[in-house]
């Protein structure tokens, strides 16, 4: 088994972009702004918008915080949209999902103009990037490629499983897969898939976005197969101090004496998502300055 790091791509993108800010340094320009919103007080949601906030300091760039109680009205959360639309500091907005029920995702994630919709989760970047054209790519399907990039995974006339059809993984994953000059012939799979064992097995790379532990196991693959592993899920677990433990969506150590390369969890495909919202927020800035 090859583990494919997402530390060691993180680390290389990371050293292009702060190249990049010392370059602003020495013109003495102003520093990109990211504003990070969130609502309530979901665990999983604190981290990331946690480490979110490291990754901009750690860069240098301007980090503008917000947070609503989970009983805060719908428009509060629009005005502070509209406001950071117009604010010239701010070139990113990101509203950390998913909302507390009772919130309406698709109008809030609406509401941001989309050269600030560095997620690029709004219709106006979906469907530019759907046409392939320039846009704000997703940030874990953008880091995914990064991944396949660095470790030199041929794409071109290659058969991709893409397990999950979530809007924000599965789906833009597959659009990139799918364009010019990625060239890959994908096959989306979801809940209603009837076997995914033939799919998987005859599949060169298979991507697993499912959110459940277990859902790929080596049985399941044939020998050469890539597998970036997406899943996040807290596992509970005594022996750890915060009584929990993450794991991914491959039952991981099944792949151990086989011939695949494989993403770990963690040190993979969420490392590459923190990274690739510094990317597009340098890019959303490059673009607001005129560069
Ligand atoms: P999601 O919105 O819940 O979507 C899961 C998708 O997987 C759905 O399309 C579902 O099908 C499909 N699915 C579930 N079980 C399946 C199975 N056995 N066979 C085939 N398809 C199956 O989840 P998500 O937001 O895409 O996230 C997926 C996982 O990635 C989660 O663990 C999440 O925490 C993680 N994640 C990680 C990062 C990162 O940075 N590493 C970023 C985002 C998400 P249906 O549509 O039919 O329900």
């Amino acid at each position: 088994m090859r583990r494919l790091s997402g530390k060691i791509v993180r680390d290389h993108v990371l050293e292009r972009i702060k190249k990049k800010m010392q370059e602003l340094a020495l013109k003495g320009d102003r520093v990109p702004g990211l504003a990070v919103i969130l609502v309530g007080s979901d665990p999983a949601s604190e981290t990331y918008v946690r480490n979110k906030r490291e990754m901009c300091l750690s860069l240098g760039f301007v980090h503008f915080d917000y947070r609503f109680d989970e009983d805060a009205s719908q428009d509060e959360l629009l005005d502070l949209i509209d406001r950071l639309n117009e604010d010239d500091r701010v070139d990113g907005i990101l509203v950390q999902l998913p909302l507390p029920k009772g919130f309406d995702e698709n109008m809030v994630i609406n509401r941001i103009n989309p050269d600030k919709d560095v997620d690029g989760f709004s219709p106006a970047n979906v469907g530019r990037l759907s046409q392939g054209q320039d846009c704000f790519i997703p940030c874990t399907p953008y880091g995914i490629m990064e991944i396949l990039s660095f470790y030199g995974i041929e794409t071109d006339g290659k058969r991709v499983a893409v397990v999950g059809r979530s809007n924000i993984v599965g789906k833009p994953m597959a659009m990139l897969l799918m364009s010019k000059g990625v060239d890959a012939t994908v096959t989306v799979c979801n809940t209603h898939t009837k076997d995914l064992r033939p799919i998987t097995m005859e599949s060169d790379i298979v991507i697993v976005a499912t959110g459940r532990p277990g859902t790929l196991d080596a049985s399941m693959v044939k020998d050469g197969t890539t597998i970036i592993d997406v899943g996040m899920n807290r596992i509970e677990d005594s022996t750890k101090e915060k009584g929990f433990r993450l794991v991914g969506d491959c039952d991981y150590p099944s792949f151990k004496d086989r011939d695949v390369s494989i993403t770990p969890v963690p040190g993979g495909v969420g490392l590459m998502t923190v990274m690739m919202l510094m990317v597009n927020t340098f890019k959303a800035y490059e673009r607001r300055m005129g560069r």
